[in-house]
């Protein structure tokens, strides 16, 4: 009898203490978890990039909005085979909190697939969504929506997993691989309709859209630089009109929401040492932040994370940078190589053509014995990494040492498989809630891994 008292007692007793646990667990001393989490993603964004952006547009003691942020750290970002990572394996860390090998997307090193950290808030029940600058279908939102061993062939596959995972968000560039060229006969963009998505074009589609399952593709490959939009006539949202509608769409439910936000186009100004749209990019995705913060601020129950996935080219601010010169030049490097003309049954482009392109363009007068040494440069380089994308690097590299930027020279760039990717850490900054998790030297990893940790949610382990 005795011994039954004494269980019931333990029973009785047990019961309480388990409910009263978790019942005023918000109420105790340990952090509760943020509702919504938004990560945002400066691509190639490193501290150069930000002292030339804060320079160019706030002058020398002006300030990006970014640095307000309370919690700031910075983070490695070598990858599991290489020093130096590339866009795949930066934005797996991110995503997963694994370390793979450049090239890789979604996959730890032996390719085994593995749920990211969008993963996980979808299912607990949450709204998740990704948004680039990029195409959606590359790097870094491939990273947080699917998984394939090899990121250059695998863009039509990606696209398929993003409608199998049911993202509820997705808005960017690259619509050409949802073609059905891309998709063995099958419309994709059909099938997304067929399951619920609204597709919008443009950024009134986008304005106009109230659903709650959309699927915004704006460009067949990258979304335009800032600087070129107006000489295009462009119809694309920018990043902050891309966010905006994002987090009006996923907070509609009071479920709580994941959000990737990535301004991917610093990583290509970067690449061109273009440091003009570097400037003009990079304070995109500072305003975007704003705006994100100060949502999450009238909210109160968000964390917000900004960082880079590795920094690139080494852009750095030199002593005698011209930055009048280069605040000048109205076009991305990406434009200027467009209005360049091959020598007939050449791959030279002509004397007459360069040389009106960096007159008009750039205010530089070309030597003729420049013009040729900038037509051998970029014939050395084909057939090397990102070959297609030579001569927009190699206008941005002559404006860029012509007006005394500092940056990875041509030969280094032309050398490695990420097209000039550095090792150097990059800042990370967080806001609210669960934000002071956020400090000290951490790796890339560490960024998903904490996000997982506030929420209670177990992620992968190796
Ligand atoms: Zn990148």
């Amino acid at each position: 009898m005795k011994k039954i008292f004494m269980m019931l007692l333990v029973f009785v007793l047990s019961l309480p203490i388990c409910s009263i646990g978790s019942a005023f667990s918000p109420q105790s001393n340990t952090v509760t978890p943020p509702k919504n989490v938004i990560l945002m993603v400066g691509d190639g964004m490193g501290v150069g990039q930000l002292e030339v952006a804060s320079l160019f547009e706030h002058g020398k003691e002006g300030k990006l909005f970014l640095e307000s942020l309370p919690q700031v750290a910075l983070a490695r970002t070598f990858s599991n085979n290489n020093s130096v990572t590339d866009s795949a394996a930066g934005g797996t860390a991110l995503a997963t909190g694994i370390k793979t090998n450049n090239g890789m997307l979604g996959v730890s090193p032996d390719g085994t697939e593995v749920d990211s950290i969008l993963d996980l808030f979808k299912q607990h029940g949450k709204k998740v969504g990704v948004i680039s600058t990029h195409m959606v279908v590359d790097a870094t939102p491939a990273a947080f929506t699917s998984s394939v061993k090899n990121r250059w062939d695998g863009q039509p596959e990606i696209a398929r997993q993003q409608l199998k995972n049911e993202v509820d968000v997705i808005l960017g560039g690259g619509s050409h691989f949802f073609q059905p060229e891309q998709q063995g006969g099958v419309d994709l963009i059909k099938k997304y309709q067929e399951k619920g998505y609204t597709y919008v074009r443009n950024r009134s589609e986008l304005k106009k859209y109230e659903g709650d399952k959309l699927l915004g593709l704006f460009h067949p490959s990258y979304m335009s630089f800032k600087l070129d939009r107006d000489d295009l006539e462009s119809e694309e949202p920018n990043l902050i009109e891309m966010t905006k509608k994002a987090i009006e769409v996923l907070s509609k439910e009071d479920k709580g929401f994941f959000l990737m936000v990535e301004g991917a186009r610093i990583d290509h100004a970067s690449h061109a040492t273009d440091l003009t749209s570097i400037w003009k990019e990079t304070i995109e995705f500072d305003d975007t932040v704003k705006y994100v913060v100060n949502w999450a601020n009238r909210d109160q129950e968000t964390l917000v994370v900004v960082v880079a996935d590795h920094e690139t080219m080494g852009i750095t601010l030199t002593e005698k940078l011209n930055v009048e010169a280069l605040k000048k030049i109205g076009v991305s490097t990406t434009f200027i190589a467009s209005q360049l003309k091959k020598k007939n049954h050449s791959e030279e482009y002509t004397t007459k053509s360069v040389r009106q392109a960096f007159k008009n363009f750039a205010h530089i007068e070309l030597t003729d014995q420049q013009i040729h040494s900038f037509n051998q440069d970029i014939i050395r380089a084909r057939g090397k990494v990102y070959s297609a994308f030579q001569t927009e690097w190699h206008i941005g590299s002559t404006i860029s040492n012509y007006y005394h930027g500092g940056a990875i020279n041509l030969e280094n760039r032309t050398l490695g498989n990420t097209g000039g990717h550095s090792a150097n850490m990059v800042p990370v900054f967080a806001y609210g809630k669960g934000a002071s998790i956020f400090n000290g030297v951490i790796n890339n990893t560490d960024i998903p891994k904490n996000i997982a940790h506030l929420m209670g949610y177990e992620m992968y382990r190796e």
